[in-house]
């Protein structure tokens, strides 16, 4: 029978992260579809309310390792803690969020387990009694199912593929799990996070609305001119009022190396596409942007699409968006803001 271990790492106030929740809602669906034994796992330096959590979705044992050198993301803590709980549980399916503090020890603890991983998976399924989990491959081209016989078998699971469990206390059996910590453990030290300035506040991956900005913002406009000062405010006071998640063509996001008028508060974080990255919202806008394939190659997990373009034969109107808006993005933004209010 397999033995289903969700495993996460508890964020500073003691709660589950929304990835984390995702994955319990994943690991509580596997467990169920399996029939099999379902535990949790936990790494931080207090686990409250996070372990009221993994108890409300059914796990039947709490393995928790607790402590201030457990509240940090450090590599030899972190994989310590996860191999105590491991060797506790004994788990025959591991899944944990695919956050970068995972993901940073989850190939070390496969190899101290002497089990496999697979990471990113976006969906599960059981066939005759067997797991079967989807992957994207080749930039979200190709998506496989993949199973293992090989156990454990460790699994990371991609944000945004569920809606997050939530519900507060069950009863069920907790263990504290003592670490024996020696001082080469503990070498590394966080002295404190850097976010890069614009992009951190501006990439919201839990938005509704993803908004995407394309060149076409900065190109001279119907009087000659580019008015990147004025398309700074137009989507920034877009953003301000929706709260939607900024994301840009590489097009745009790549002009500041070419010494053209930028908008500052566009890096390449921002960029999606094939060289960037493959968000997760319910809707997107696109405005000023083509629509060439290598960019909405990223809008893969973009349940509704729209666009904005001055073009009726841009990409977007060849089936890659759901309404193709023809119209100067800058006049139609200013309305929408003013719609908006203010
Ligand atoms: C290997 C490779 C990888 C790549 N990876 C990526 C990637 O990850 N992401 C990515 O985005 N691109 C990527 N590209 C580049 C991609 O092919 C396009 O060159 C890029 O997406 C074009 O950006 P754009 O649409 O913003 O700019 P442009 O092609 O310059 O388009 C600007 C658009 O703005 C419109 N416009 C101008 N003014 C207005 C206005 N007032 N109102 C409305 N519309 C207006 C124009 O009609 C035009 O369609 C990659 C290319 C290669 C070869």
């Amino acid at each position: 029978m397999e033995n289903v271990l969700f495993l996460a790492c508890i964020e500073p106030d003691g709660s589950l992260g929304k990835t984390a929740r995702e994955t319990l809602a994943i690991a509580r669906q596997a467990a169920a579809e399996l029939g099999a034994e379902f535990c949790a796992g936990l790494i931080g330096e207090h686990c409250e309310p996070g372990s009221r959590t993994a108890a409300a979705a059914g796990c039947a044992a709490l393995y928790l390792v607790e402590g201030s050198a457990f509240g940090i993301s450090r590599y030899a803590t972190d994989s310590a803690a996860a191999e105590a709980i491991a060797r506790a549980a004994r788990p025959t399916l591991v899944f944990a969020p695919a956050v970068s503090r995972v993901s940073r020890f989850i190939a070390g603890l496969a190899q101290r387990l002497n089990g496999r991983v697979d990471t990113q998976i976006t969906g599960l399924a059981v066939h005759d009694g067997q797991l079967v989990v989807d992957r994207w491959f080749y930039r979200q081209r190709i998506e496989a199912t993949l199973t293992r016989t090989t156990r454990p078998w460790l699994l990371t699971v991609a944000p945004g593929t569920m809606p997050a469990f939530d519900g507060d206390a069950a009863p069920t059996r907790v263990e504290r799990i003592a670490v024996d910590l020696p001082e080469s453990l503990q070498r590394t030290r966080v002295e404190g996070v850097q976010a890069p300035p614009g992009a951190g506040q501006t990439v919201r991956p839990d938005a509704e609305l993803l908004f995407v900005a394309g060149a076409g913002w900065t190109k001279p406009q119907r009087d000659g001119q580019s008015h990147v000062e004025q398309a700074a405010q137009l989507i920034l006071g877009f953003l301000d009022r929706t709260q939607a998640s900024l994301g840009g063509s590489k097009s745009l996001v790549d002009v500041g190396g070419e010494g053209q008028p930028v908008l500052p508060f566009l890096t390449h974080l921002n960029q999606v596409g094939q060289t960037g990255a493959t968000p997760r919202h319910p809707k997107g806008l696109a405005t000023c942007c083509h629509g060439e394939e290598p960019h909405v190659v990223g809008w893969r997990f973009i349940n509704e699409r729209r666009a904005i373009n001055l073009d009726p034969n841009c990409g977007w109107a060849r089936g890659k968006a759901d309404v193709l808006y023809v119209a100067d993005a800058f006049a139609v933004m200013r309305k929408v803001n003013e719609l908006l209010g203010g």
